[in-house]
Order: structure tokens, then C-alpha cells, then sequence
């Protein structure tokens, strides 16, 4: 029987030939296909201005240094995320804040947010869990009346929208993630989108050994990585780009299809829409019934071929972050979700018998219990 992975990134011959022109012209890194790239992005997420660069993380990372979050710092987050959002935090010396997220959207809980909030918290990272988004609004009036930035992590929500509104420039910026599983792939990279130009500059600066732009040598007064984005990415992220939409229409067509073939299983489902948001489907993640081993689920579902993720284990389970961040209340729908969540293999070509496949196996497992 074929296997069916959890995740597989979609290449056509557009990407292909994209690529290729880069290949052939021989600029291979900081040419026209950065600039394009970006400027589709900031475009895409209405944003004024967008650095593209190595991944989600060092979009994140970037943010925070650009806003100047360091040492003493407190930035309020969730533990229901990747780990790459903690990671970013950490990096900068800063303190990760953990709260709660709310059990049906699986996003920050706005009402913990506020209590959470101390002098020392400078910004929050609402993380737009599963292409669906945080809850902007409350986030952003919260945080406006006291001058906290609001770093959205989009890492897994390009296209999502609130309204007419795309989630990524929202708040202060947002960080968008492009490794082969996100909504759109470049291989590794990601990207910062902002209506702050003079933010963009500056954490361009720093993904370049601290250069200013049009400075030969490295500049000294800043401490600066290499965070850069290669040409054949850059090409390939902008050709990926142009059929978003369409790559979104496809993904909320394989939701639906397991919307559909799961009905009538004990198991809780996403919601296919939500009133007023567009949904970027990233995953398609499912709550087991208490009392289902997941591990044995997993197993069987292997032995059938059916690759399954765990998105995500609650991040301040491990030892190592839990040490370098505040949690000054209990999680308890976070550990409840990374205890049942189980997320089936997703992709915009995932046909539907093999969703029917993946459906069946289930069903067969639950009935067995
Ligand atoms: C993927 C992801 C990231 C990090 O992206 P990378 O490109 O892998 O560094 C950060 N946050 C969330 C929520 C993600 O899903």
C-alpha cells in the first residue's frame, strides 16, 4: 500500500523554471529576485515593507532584536506552539511569559494576556496556530494602550485574514516561515513583514553582519548575523506566491474532505470556517477522546502506511525552556490539546481517497476501543 506522509511540498514547473533562471544568470545571492520576493510579500500581507530571510525563527529573533528586546525584557507568549517561537525568544536573552490559550481556537486567551502583563513585558508573539488567526483585535487594544509591541508569529497562517485584513502586519510585524510544509515553500527561509519601514532597515542590517545599505564593510556599532535568503529561494518563495490563493482554495478542499469523511467519529474536528476569517489551512490537526492512546494510534497508523505529527507537545514540558520562562499560572488546556492532538497527513494534492484511507483506519481504531 503507499505510504502516505504527513506533509509534502508542491513544486511545479513554474517553481522549477523560476529557479533555473536564477541558476543561469549567475547571481546566486542579494540580486532582483530578493527584492521581488519581498516586495510580493509586503504586498501580500498589506504590509509597506518585508525582509526575506533564512527561516521563521530568524524572522522572529530579528523582530525582537530590531525592537530592541534583550536581557530583562518579558515577552508574553503561549506554550501551545513549535518550539521555534520559544527559541527566538530565549536567543534574545529575554524572558518567555506563558499563557493559556483558549480550548476551541487554540490561540492566546486575551483575557490572560492582560493578566499576565507586568512593567517589565515590552512585547507579545500571539502565534496564528494553524493558519487560523489570534484574536487581533482584543490583542491589539490591549497592547496599544500600553505601548507593548505585538510581534505576530504567521509562521503558519500567509493568506489567513480577519476581515479584509491579512494577518502579518497587524500588529508592530510578523514573521512568516517558509520551510517545505508551510503554506508556501522555499526550502528553508521566512520572512518579516511590517507597516514600519524603519524596522524592516534595521533588522535588514542585522540578518547582514550589521551592513546599512550601501555599506561595503561590515558597520561596527552593530552586532550582526548572517541571516540572508539565497536567489534560488527567493525565486522560488515569489513563484510560489503568485498561486497562493489558489494553493489555499486546494488545502480548505482537503479540510473539507476530512471535515466530511470523519463526521460521526469520536474525535473533535477544526472547524471548517470561522464567521469573518479566512482560514489558511497549514495542518489538519484532530483532538483523540480521553482515554485513546494516542501513542498505539500513532503506531498502528504507521504500520498503515499513515504518517501522523504530534503539533504540538506544550512547550514548556521540556525541561530546558521551562527553566528560561515565567509560567505564573497553569495550563491546563494547553496540556489538555498536546495530550490529544494528532495531526493527519495534509497537503494541497492529497486526493481523496487517500483522506478516505486515513478516515478509515481511524475509524476502525476507535471502534476497537
Ligand atoms: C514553522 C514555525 C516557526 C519557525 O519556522 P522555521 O522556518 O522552521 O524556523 C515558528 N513558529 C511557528 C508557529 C511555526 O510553525
Amino acid at each position: 500500500m503507499d505510504r502516505i506522509p504527513l506533509s509534502r511540498p508542491e513544486i511545479t514547473d513554474a517553481d522549477r523554471d523560476a529557479v533555473m533562471a536564477v541558476m543561469a544568470s549567475g547571481r546566486l545571492a542579494l540580486g532582483p529576485a530578493l527584492g521581488r520576493f519581498e516586495a510580493a510579500m509586503a504586498d501580500t500581507c498589506a504590509g509597506s515593507a518585508a525582509l526575506a530571510c533564512s527561516s521563521g525563527t530568524a524572522a522572529l529573533y530579528l523582530a525582537l532584536r530590531g525592537l530592541g528586546i534583550g536581557p530583562g525584557d518579558e515577552v508574553i507568549t503561549v506554550s501551545y506552539t513549535f518550539v521555534g517561537t520559544l527559541n527566538a525568544i530565549l536567543a534574545t536573552g529575554a524572558t518567555p511569559v506563558l499563557v493559556d490559550v483558549d480550548a476551541e481556537t487554540r490561540n492566546m486567551d486575551p483575557a490572560l494576556l492582560e493578566a499576565s502583563i507586568t512593567p517589565r513585558t515590552r512585547a507579545v508573539m500571539p502565534v496564528h496556530l494553524f493558519g487560523r488567526a489570534a484574536p487581533m483585535e482584543a490583542i491589539m487594544s490591549i497592547c496599544g494602550r500600553r505601548r507593548i509591541h505585538v510581534i505576530e508569529d504567521a509562521c503558519e497562517a500567509l493568506g489567513a485574514r480577519i476581515g479584509d485584513r491579512p494577518v502579518g502586519a497587524i500588529g508592530t510585524c510578523g514573521a512568516f516561515g517558509f520551510y517545505p510544509n508551510k503554506p508556501i515553500t522555499t526550502g528553508e527561509g521566512g520572512a518579516l513583514v511590517s507597516d514600519d519601514p524603519e524596522l524592516i532597515a534595521r533588522c535588514r542590517a542585522l540578518a547582514n553582519q550589521g551592513r546599512r545599505p550601501g555599506d561595503a564593510l561590515p558597520s561596527l556599532d552593530a552586532v550582526g548575523f548572517n541571516f540572508r535568503l539565497s536567489e534560488m529561494a527567493a525565486a522560488l518563495g515569489a513563484s510560489q506566491l503568485e498561486r497562493l490563493s489558489e494553493t489555499m482554495d486546494r488545502r480548505a478542499a482537503v479540510a473539507a474532505c476530512y471535515h466530511e469523511v470523519l463526521a460521526g467519529l469520536d474525535l473533535l474536528r477544526p472547524p471548517l470556517e470561522v464567521p469573518g476569517e479566512t482560514l489558511s489551512w497549514f495542518v489538519y490537526v484532530v483532538e483523540l477522546p480521553d482515554g485513546v492512546g494516542r501513542d498505539r494510534v500513532r503506531e498502528r497508523l504507521a504500520q498503515q502506511g499513515i504518517e501522523t505529527g504530534l503539533y504540538f507537545p506544550a512547550v514548556h514540558r521540556s525541561e530546558t525552556h521551562r527553566a528560561r520562562s515565567a509560567v505564573r499560572a497553569p495550563l491546563p488546556v494547553t496540556e489538555q490539546l498536546a495530550e490529544r492532538c494528532l495531526a493527519l497527513p495534509f497537503w494541497p494534492g492529497l486526493q481523496s481517497d487517500a483522506v478516505e484511507r486515513v478516515a478509515g483506519a481511524l475509524a476502525e481504531l476507535l471502534s476497537r476501543r
